[in-house]
């Protein structure tokens, strides 16, 4: 099967799995170039996300998509989905039990796109990967995380909009992913644990 066809039949199981916590809100599975060097996972859609079935596409979505087009990418060019695919009801945090849930299938998604880097937007996906992690500290910074993927864990778009010192840090991080890229070859030749990533102090090391 090819990569379209092994994403939609994700996506149908999705639909299918009354099990998922919050199944009053629309499924919003994903979006995006499928052969992309970057995989973006955020958190989980928002009203505007609910109501067009597709991810960030509210006031987040249009400080990514500047990022994007400042570092010369097209919104086409990269994936973009979320660790939960329904809205919590208010845009309340997913909660621990809603994100286990819906893990098996965000991990086949990787599975199937099988980017060379995944940029986490927001601690929830950060910590979704590297649980010991720390937003503040260990954003911008390049962690090898198995199976060939490097991880860059961003700031949540949402944070950029509410202040101009997260703003900055989010931009600067942002401008290393078509570094990352460039040097992956480099950056993934050894394996060893997330623990030993951040102990090694990520950033200054691995680039
Ligand atoms: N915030 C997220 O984390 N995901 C979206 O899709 C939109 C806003």
């Amino acid at each position: 099967m090819s990569k379209e066809e092994l994403l939609k039949k994700l996506e149908k199981e999705l639909i299918e799995d009354v099990s998922l916590p919050l199944r009053e809100s629309n499924l919003v599975f994903g979006e995006g170039n499928i052969h992309c060097d970057v995989l973006f996972i955020g958190e989980a859609p928002g009203q505007k996300e609910d109501e067009l079935r597709r991810p960030f596409v509210g006031r987040s979505g249009k400080l990514l998509d500047k990022l994007t087009e400042a570092v010369g990418w097209k919104r086409e060019d990269i994936y973009i989905t979320n660790i939960v695919k329904r809205r919590p009801p208010m845009n309340r945090d997913p909660l621990p039990e809603e994100i286990e849930a819906y893990r098996p299938y965000l991990t086949k998604q990787i599975e199937i796109i099988n980017p060379k880097v995944i940029a986490t937007l927001g601690r929830f996906s950060m910590n979704y990967f590297i649980p010991t992690a720390k937003i503040t500290r260990d954003q911008g910074k390049i962690f090898r995380i198995g199976n060939g993927k490097l991880l860059i864990p961003l700031l949540h778009p949402a944070a950029g909009l509410r202040s101009t010192e997260m703003l900055k840090k989010l931009t600067e991080s942002f401008y290393k992913l078509p570094l990352v890229i460039k040097k992956y070859n480099i950056l993934i030749q050894k394996e060893p644990s997330h623990e030993e990533i951040m102990n090694s102090s990520g950033q200054e090391r691995l680039l």
